[in-house]
């Protein structure tokens, strides 16, 4: 039975005290020429909050803020810069319950998936406190006697962050964490759709001793205004995007005219290869978390799902088993497993898919249509769906879905899923499961994506480097060469 927990109320206390604004300076303003946008709940269509729409004046105040704080945030000691992303990750474990609250109601994603974004989120912002630590120069022997080479790393100045909806808390800070420990100062752009968990964090950075003017967070309904902002001024040294190849595509154009240095999240369309050798139970699970988390609304999930011959027929049954049993509702409820998509453009995309699929010849197993009437308020919730005998040809497998469909792809030998696998323009992540170990190198190293799991649907940490290769993006974040991005290389030249 599904437990009685009232939405209403929820919603209400979580709200009843917030304030926010457009975060600049440290303080919470309104929009210059007095404009507002709702944000509201995917899985009900409530309004959450009215709050200001920033312009272009905005931007413009928060370019103004972020460059008045770079220099004496750059020069502050690495260890101060560390005590103080650390206290703000700790502020977000402690307020864990709080942001992740924030999250499902503006996002959708059940309520244990927010809980462990907000900590996977904070774990970026601890993580960039030990390495703002560790950003070290060299020096380098000269051809001559009386010359000294120095190699030093100073941060590259004020960035521009833009981040989408699907991950609001972890895609922020997998961009602050490293900008600010690098000695960066940074203007923040969440996607419209979830304004809210960036703008709370505004209130911890206050709280954690942050100066003005070093994090600055622009709510906007239109981003064009803030993006014509920061590529026309020069003092924006840096971007930093996640979001779709579609609009890295305009931004990389963009940032010509002042020539900004650029890092580029964007899409994916993952393989998930299991061979006939893999453990089949491990293989199952791996599939469902990595096709299903936040309802196949992540750039790094499984959109392409190649079961060999051998094991097809078992992996299709258990999988569909395990995928049935799923429960779609609102993310608040406790036993929901799958949350809203986020609009109806989300939705549409995944009928389409779906629809493609079966006109071409796939037999659906279980799902493959929106909940009914009744239980889908705003008619974005779709029931998790697994398509048999797709082929490579279908919408499904050529685009990047970014919903609860399951499209199982028989395929003969390992030469045949690696040719399948890179053909798509491309390279983000990609997964296998295998127990032979010769052939998880042999694979690994053939797959054109920047991230591999083998035998592991879950690779996303902050140890580690996350970008891809192709049209995937450019650069990496996370990992000890995440702080990189963030950095300039001087070459001091000494004659003594
Ligand atoms: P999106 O439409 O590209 O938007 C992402 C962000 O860019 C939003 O803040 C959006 O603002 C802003 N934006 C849109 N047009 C812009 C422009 N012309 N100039 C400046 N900013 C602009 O992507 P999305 O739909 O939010 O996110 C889904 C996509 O992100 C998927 O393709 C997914 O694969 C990708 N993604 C990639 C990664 C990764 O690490 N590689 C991680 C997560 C998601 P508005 O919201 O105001 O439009």
């Amino acid at each position: 039975m599904t437990p009685t927990v009232d939405l209403a109320q929820i919603t209400a206390a979580t709200f009843a005290d917030a304030r926010y604004g457009i975060f600049i300076n440290n303080e919470w303003r309104s929009a210059q020429d007095g404009k507002t946008f709702t944000v509201e709940n995917p899985a009900t269509g409530d309004v959450l909050m009215t709050i200001p729409d920033a312009g272009a004046a905005d931007a413009q105040a928060a370019i103004d803020a972020a460059y008045a704080a770079l220099p004496a945030w750059s020069a502050l000691p690495a260890g101060q810069r560390a005590d103080m992303l650390r206290k703000v990750a700790a502020l977000m474990l402690e307020r864990r319950e709080r942001l992740a609250t924030i999250m499902t109601l503006e996002q959708g994603k059940p309520l244990a998936e927010a809980r462990g974004e907000i900590t996977y989120a904070a774990s970026f912002l601890t993580w960039f406190a030990g390495e703002a630590e560790r950003v070290y120069g060299q020096i380098v022997p000269a051809n001559t006697p009386n010359k000294r080479i120095l190699v030093l790393r100073q941060p590259v100045g004020v960035c521009a962050l833009i981040t989408p909806w699907n991950f609001p808390a972890a895609m922020l800070t997998r961009k602050l964490g490293p900008a600010l420990a690098a000695g960066c100062t940074a203007i923040c752009k969440p996607a419209e759709q979830t304004p809210l968990s960036a703008l709370e964090l505004g209130h911890l950075f206050v709280e954690a001793g942050f100066p003005p003017g070093v994090v600055n967070i622009i709510p906007a309904s239109n981003p064009i205004p803030f993006s014509n902002a920061i590529f026309d001024d020069e003092r924006v040294r840096k971007i930093s995007f996640t979001g779709s190849t579609e609009v890295g595509r305009i931004l990389i154009t963009n940032s010509a005219k002042t020539i900004k240095r650029m890092s580029l999240e964007l899409g994916g369309n993952a393989p998930f290869i299991v061979f006939d050798d893999a453990d089949l139970t491990a293989a199952v699970r791996g599939a469902i978390t990595s096709k299903f988390r936040n309802s196949g609304q992540t750039c790094i999930c499984a959109n392409r799902i190649f079961v060999q011959r051998g094991i097809y027929e078992r992996f299709a049954e258990a999988f569909t088993r395990e995928v049935a049993g799923m429960k779609v509702g609102n993310g608040l409820l406790p036993d929901s497993n799958i949350g809203p998509l986020i609009d109806l453009p989300a939705r549409d995309k995944v009928q389409r898919h779906v629809e493609n699929a079966l006109a071409h010849g796939a037999q659906l197993l279980t799902g493959g249509t929106p909940l009914p009437a009744e239980a889908n308020p705003t008619r974005t919730f779709w029931t998790p769906t697994v398509l048999a005998n797709a082929s490579t040809d279908m919408l499904v497998a050529q685009e990047e879905t970014f919903g609860p469909v399951a499209p199982l792809i028989p395929f003969d030998d390992e030469e045949q899923a690696i040719t399948w696998a890179n053909d798509t323009p491309f390279g983000l992540s990609a997964y296998f499961f295998t127990r032979d170990v010769s052939r998880v190198f042999r694979v690994a190293e053939r797959l054109e994506f920047g991230i591999i799991g083998a035998n592991d649907a879950l690779p996303s940490t902050a140890q580690a480097p996350f970008g891809g290769v192709k049209q995937s993006g450019l650069g990496r974040e996370g990992g000890s060469v995440g702080i990189d991005e963030y950095l300039e290389v001087k070459y001091l030249a000494l004659g003594i």
